[in-house]
């Protein structure tokens, strides 16, 4: 893997505004707000967090398909925040996006041999006929299905084939980088584990780099490098895979860590309950946006001063007051 970041995000922030009911105020809704982060070539970093903290819009945001509010975004070297839609055009070819619901991203009307040349065609990578044809072979050949299912439409496949189709697309215009936004969570549990492994065999044949968009912390373990854990739209705590699953240092991360599943016994940790429910994006709390259901809070500090991302050992960064305090786990 080489060193210079593929993406990289610096202050990002992606803002809604909403109107609540008829008569009500305005609002803004920070889904973003302020991400820093980045992913090397041939890596894979895992954004965790629960339903409705941003990690989602965040994937969305980097690959330009929702427009930021502020901040910038580098994709191979190149500020690509503010590129107009026919500047960004060729680069789309390098930045792919694989979806949570397989049927819902692909169109009921086509065949699968067209839903994979359409992208060629579209980047004008198969000058002939004959050319299309063989890739498009290859490309479901490579996700595991056969050739003679190109003509099928995306209802006579299964679930985990119709993802394995939403790959293959993806993988059509030779991208570098992919968003895979909940690419399981769809499927069966028995399929999970063969597309998991289909987006690792290919990581390492193609040198692909994934932001990898998971709730399920079991899974980004199994498949990330780094792993940065995002809570009301900001990322609280960042850091190799296997530092922050053993040495955790975010309260907010610790829990959500403890309430994993885990296979051996041995490894269990103590259940950290999280109290109450993730605040409104509309009125996040002051300070520290965790202190109300944060077992640690310190009254007059966490609820007053919002705790700057920090590195707490190498390479390992947390936003939090006590983040040196965390016990082991
Ligand atoms: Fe909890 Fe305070 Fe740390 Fe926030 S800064 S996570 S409230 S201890």
């Amino acid at each position: 893997m080489s060193d210079a970041p593929l993406l990289e995000t610096r202050d990002l922030r992606t803002w809604f505004e909403v109107q609540r009911g008829l008569f009500a105020k305005r609002g803004t809704v920070k889904a973003v707000d302020g991400v820093t982060l980045s992913v090397n070539p041939g890596e894979t970093l895992g954004l965790v967090g629960e339903s409705g903290c941003g990690k989602s819009t965040l994937g969305r945001t980097v690959l330009r398909l929702i427009e930021p509010t502020a901040g910038t975004i580098r994709f191979e070297g190149r500020d690509i925040t503010a590129l107009s839609p026919s500047a960004m055009r060729p680069l789309r070819r390098r930045m792919q996006m694989i979806f949570q619901d397989p049927y819902a991203s692909l169109n009921p009307r086509m065949r699968v041999r067209d839903i994979v040349g359409e992208a060629l065609d579209i980047h004008g990578l198969a000058p002939s006929p004959s050319e299309r044809e063989g890739r498009i072979e290859a490309l479901l050949k490579r996700v595991g299905l056969r050739p003679d299912q190109a003509p099928r439409y995306p209802h006579e496949f299964s679930g985990g084939q119709r993802q394995r189709v939403g790959i293959a697309r993806a993988l059509a215009v030779e991208p570098r980088f992919l968003v895979a936004d909940e690419p399981i969570s769809a499927l069966d549990v028995s399929i999970q584990a063969q597309i998991v492994n289909l987006l690792k065999d290919l990581q390492e044949e193609l040198g692909l780099a994934y932001l990898f968009v998971s709730h399920d912390l079991k899974v980004v373990e199994y498949v990330s490098h780094r792993v940065a854990v995002m809570y009301l739209g900001r990322v609280v705590e960042t850091a190799p895979a296997a530092s922050l699953y053993t040495d955790a240092r975010h309260p907010y991360t610790r829990a959500l860590l403890s309430a994993a599943p885990v296979a051996d016994p041995e490894k269990k940790r103590l259940r950290i309950v999280l109290q109450g429910d993730v605040p409104s994006p509309l009125a996040p709390p002051p300070g520290c946006t965790f202190h109300p259901r944060c077992v640690l809070a310190k009254k007059g500090l966490c609820d007053v001063t919002a705790p700057a991302l920090r590195e707490v050992k190498p390479q390992h960064f947390a936003a939090c007051h006590l983040a040196d305090d965390a016990p082991s786990a």
